[in-house]
């Protein structure tokens, strides 16, 4: 059995039927005595239909319907509040259970509609430019926490003209460090039962915490890779990046090389966030050139996103010209990634959510920073 929703006065438990992915319905369904195929069923109604009432789900037998409304709930996250930047981005915040809230953004532009979803309460990585850092980590979200988010994001958006199309983990948290969840999630959301999202549009970022990266192209192969790299020498990207301190950039980039195979054309995306002074120099070019060579790589430069209490400046526009000017010229694609709905604090690296109790999650996180996360 899954995550456990409620307890009841039997001690039975209730099921959170959002909890489970394909597999984990067939079997609840056979320790239920019912045959494989209904598992089907409740993932288009749960997921394709976005129904969250056994009533509604009129191809069950009505004794099914029964048995799951005393063995089963359908609950996924709430929304709390929502905010729409003049440029068309929107902002969720959504709250879970536990009181926590998580924050997930919505980005139109053009015929693409990409929904950036958050993976765990806070974060643990302390990457020293991102305001998810500031809070600490809380915990992992639940499969129903973060199919959760689409969910929503697609009820929310039937009128929208263009509606979800492309999914990128890169709201809070790491995505890799919550990997069993994140592979179901991402396989829900390509599946042709539920989301149906196309092969290729569920991206993963990562700030590159290697040993995941292997068991996540084997779970989710379809799934793109983008790579939080932001330095291409050590000693900057541990200062910036400090999980680099356990997997320095030759580990990192051995696990890209490995991540879809030597014989793929598919390629990866390096996120790099353009700091004034920090990491935006020809010679940072230089360097990155060179150490991404025969990886099929795509370059993302990210204009810094100021927070309040941030310690780093925007590159120059001119820096970030020069930069891109070099990379290009070397033989890479490079984008230079449009800052999106930051008059409400959407954009890369503002996410915060709200935690209830911030002090206490960050003295947690401090330990398991230092004794998991950065040895
Ligand atoms: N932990 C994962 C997922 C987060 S993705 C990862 O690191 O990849 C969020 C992306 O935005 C990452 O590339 C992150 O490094 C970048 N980012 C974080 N803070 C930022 C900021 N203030 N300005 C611009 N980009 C930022």
């Amino acid at each position: 059995m899954q995550e456990a929703d409620k307890t009841l006065d039997s001690n039975e438990v209730l099921v959170n039927l959002f909890d489970y992915d394909h597999s984990g319905l067939v079997q609840l369904f056979k320790s239920w005595g019912e045959p494989s195929f209904r598992a089907t069923q409740i993932i288009k109604w749960l997921h394709q239909q976005l129904v969250s009432d056994f009533n509604e789900m009129t191809n069950l037998k009505k004794s099914l319907r029964l048995h799951l409304q005393k063995k089963a709930v359908l609950k996924v996250p709430q929304i709390i509040k929502r905010e729409d930047s003049s440029d068309g981005t929107i902002k969720w915040l959504i709250s879970l259970d536990d009181g926590n809230a998580i924050e997930t953004v919505f980005i139109p532009e053009g015929d693409r509609g990409t929904l950036c979803v958050s993976s765990q309460v806070g974060c643990a990585l302390n990457c020293q430019f991102c305001a998810t850092a500031t809070q600490g980590f809380s915990r992992n979200l639940m499969l129903s926490e973060v199919i959760g988010q689409l969910w929503l994001a697609r009820r929310e958006l039937k009128q929208h003209s263009i509606g979800v199309t492309n999914v990128v983990f890169m709201g809070m948290g790491e995505p890799i460090l919550n990997l069993d969840v994140v592979s179901k999630a991402a396989e829900l959301m390509m599946s042709d039962d539920a989301y149906g999202l196309s092969k290729y549009r569920v991206t993963v970022s990562t700030s590159g915490v290697v040993p995941g990266m292997k068991e996540l192209s084997i779970r989710v192969p379809d799934v793109s890779l983008a790579v939080s790299l932001h330095a291409a020498f050590d000693d900057t990207r541990t200062k910036l990046v400090p999980i680099n301190k356990k997997y320095s950039l030759d580990v990192l980039l051995q696990a890209c090389r490995d991540f879809y195979g030597p014989d793929s054309k598919r390629k990866i995306t390096f996120e790099y966030v353009m700091l004034d002074g920090v990491n935006d120099s020809l010679a940072d070019a230089k360097r990155l050139a060179v150490i991404l060579e025969g990886i099929g790589a795509k370059i993302n430069l990210i204009p810094f996103n100021p927070y309040p209490g941030a310690r780093y400046l925007c590159s120059s526009d001119d820096a970030i010209k020069a930069f891109s000017r070099y990379m290009m010229k070397a033989g890479y694609v490079v984008m230079v990634r449009k800052t999106r709905g930051q008059d409400i604090q959407a954009a890369c690296g503002q996410l915060v959510g709200d935690f209830k109790d911030r002090t206490k999650r960050r003295d947690r996180y401090k330990e398991e920073a230092e004794s998991e996360v950065c040895t």
